[in-house]
């Protein structure tokens, strides 16, 4: 996610504009409201562009001068339900990659936020680095591998120009906390908690690809409510919220280079 070495497109490399943009979204209910936004179009069939077997969906379009992909794992073959979490975030990120070779990566989606770090349902973060909670390797180094954490692309002009709050986010497998993920997420002393980030950040990170996170909070970790229960109830309009503000990102990055944001 540094800005990458001098074998990169110019864009990648920062100093030329920003033309292919890649949107990787965990969720069917986060993703189309955005293909309708930016008019992108349904690209069959998929073995064109991903291996033949994986669920993965891909549209596509232009937008004020951008090339978007936009791209979620799909639905689960066997079970229906969308193939949340990090394999399938890591594995259609790196596919994603590999095919598509975009200048930058947006990964969007929803959260839980934490109110004693001053997050509120509806609330938009950009965040600022992204880590694990759910890989416990407790062997000097392996640890931190474990924990995986980085910075995300640095974007000063682009939390001056738009209305989003910043802060860490923490990633895990699952959707519910137990006291272990509690004490490891505020290790690393995060605001918002999903369960993609990370390892969209890594994979971006092992190809030198400028990755940024938008994430729209649908549920109070530290609150009264059941998560699950908060989390459907709130799906539909954060999501609105989480458009609103990916729209407004992509509309800054038009016509920028790397270094711009
Ligand atoms: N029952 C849901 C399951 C979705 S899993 C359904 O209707 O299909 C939750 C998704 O939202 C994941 O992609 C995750 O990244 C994000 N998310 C929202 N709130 C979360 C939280 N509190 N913890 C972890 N992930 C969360």
């Amino acid at each position: 996610m540094a800005p990458p070495q001098s074998d990169q497109p110019d864009a990648a490399a920062g100093s030329g504009a920003i033309s292919k943009v890649l949107i990787v979204i965990a969720m069917q209910t986060e993703a189309l409201p955005l293909v309708n936004k930016f008019k992108l179009v349904d690209a069959p069939p998929h073995e064109s562009t991903f291996p033949k077997g994986a669920p993965w969906i891909r549209y596509h379009g232009n937008y004020k001068g951008l090339h978007i992909d936009l791209v979620w794992p799909g639905k689960d073959p066997v079970l229906g339900v969308d193939s949340v979490g990090t394999v399938s975030a890591a594995l259609v990120t790196y596919a994603s990659i590999q095919m598509l070779k975009p200048d930058l990566i947006i990964n969007a989606g929803t959260a839980g936020g934490f109110k004693a770090k001053g997050a509120s349902i509806g609330d938009v973060f950009l965040a600022s680095d992204a880590a694990f909670h759910d890989r416990r390797i407790p062997i000097p180094v392996f640890d931190m591998y474990g924990i995986g954490a980085r910075k995300t692309l640095e974007t000063p002009n682009m939390l001056k120009e738009l209305n989003l709050k910043v802060g860490k986010l923490s990633t895990g497998d699952s959707l519910d906390m137990t006291p272990h993920d509690e004490t490891a997420i505020l290790n690393n002393d995060a605001t918002v908690k999903d369960m993609e980030g990370a390892a969209v950040a890594y994979v971006a990170d092992m190809f030198s690809t400028p990755a940024i996170f938008v994430k729209a909070v649908t549920d109070i970790v530290d609150g009264e409510k059941p998560t699950a229960e908060e989390f459907l109830q709130n799906l539909v309009a954060v999501t609105a919220a989480l458009d609103q503000a990916v729209t407004e990102v992509v509309d800054f990055i038009s016509g920028k280079c790397i270094s711009d944001l």
